[in-house]
């Protein structure tokens, strides 16, 4: 009841309440705040990713600030040995702006990648700039190859797009996809976007790519599980990932000890307030447990 109340609450819920939540998603406000959370997160034996929250920057002071602000992150995350790639959301840094804005931010971003040899990943988006991300992942590709992106198991396409991208020099995060989408481009039975989620790696290990699996559905990361064990696909071309923070219920540490790699996506930024809404409304569980420590502690 009170969970469900939370949800339903969630557009005006007071932002000090937000604020609290925001703690167990949300690796502070500062790039110091997110480098000592994922040295903790490597020494439990996962891999990170880190990435800068925010979208959809209209202003190319600030798309420039946060590209200067990915780049300094990986020089610190190379002069701190720490195991992190980086995760950035095109909107964030000029897609909004302009094609040629967001590729030069990206090649900027990209440079440092190179010389720190570390690897980028372009996150996806809305279904509207599915196309233009493919078109700057592959250009991007031409400068580095450690450059990935995303496919959304929601998407009837991305089947498809595995067809023609994949091959050994592929690397693809594959997740269920988070944005509204009608029913022309996206599949919306929960039942029938895992089946399409298991196509997917399944293809990706035919075609000799990388494939991350994305997903905190318990029922889906053993069908996975079951997949990799059943097609003996070798541990080296797979990893699972998880968003910072959702419990997982001794999962991760169960992958782990099975010669999994897992990496964990660790957002940070005083862009909290959005990111951490929507994880409200994903889970009102959670809102349900930080009100009850709230009131325990006070009692
Ligand atoms: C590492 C990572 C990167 C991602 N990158 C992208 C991207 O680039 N583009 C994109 O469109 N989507 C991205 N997503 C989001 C993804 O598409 C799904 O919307 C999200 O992961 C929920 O789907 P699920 O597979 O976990 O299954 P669900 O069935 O939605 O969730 C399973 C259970 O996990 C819990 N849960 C799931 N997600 C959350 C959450 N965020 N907060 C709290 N509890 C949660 C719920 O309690 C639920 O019961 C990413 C997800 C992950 C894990």
């Amino acid at each position: 009841m009170l969970n469900k109340f939370l949800a339903l609450s969630v557009p005006i819920l007071p932002k000090w309440f937000v604020e609290l939540f925001s703690k167990s998603y949300v690796a502070g406000y500062s790039s110091k705040e997110v480098l000592s959370i994922v040295k903790e997160l490597n020494n439990k034996g996962f891999s990170t990713t880190i990435d800068i929250l925010g979208e959809h920057v209209s202003d190319l002071d600030i798309a420039e600030k946060i590209t200067k602000e990915y780049c300094d992150l990986y020089e610190k995350i190379y002069q701190d040995s720490i195991d992190s790639n980086i995760s950035i959301k095109p909107s964030h840094i000029g897609l909004d702006i302009s094609e040629e804005v967001v590729l030069n931010n990206f090649q900027k971003i990209l440079k440092k990648a190179k010389e720190y040899s570390n690897f980028l990943r372009i996150d996806m988006e809305s279904s509207k700039s599915t196309d233009i991300t493919f078109k700057i992942y592959n250009q991007l590709k031409l400068t580095y190859s450690e450059t990935g992106v995303v496919l959304q198991a929601y998407l009837r396409r991305s089947l498809k797009d595995i067809e023609s991208l994949g091959s050994h020099n592929f690397n693809a995060r594959i997740c269920k996809g988070i944005y509204q989408e009608n029913s022309k481009v996206a599949i919306k039975d929960p039942e029938k976007i895992r089946v399409n989620f298991l196509k997917m790696a399944k293809l990706m290990s035919e075609k000799k790519s990388y494939a991350c699996y994305a997903t905190h559905d318990q029922h889906l990361i053993g069908a996975l599980i079951n997949m990799i064990k059943k097609h003996t696909i070798d541990s080296s071309t797979f990893e699972f990932q998880v968003l910072y923070g959702v419990p997982m219920n001794g999962r991760l540490e169960e992958l782990l000890s099975l010669g999994y790699k897992v990496r964990v996506y660790v957002p940070y930024g005083p862009d909290w307030y959005d990111y951490s809404l929507r994880r409200l409304k994903e889970n009102p569980d959670i809102a349900g447990y930080v009100l009850k420590n709230l009131f325990s502690k006070n009692s």
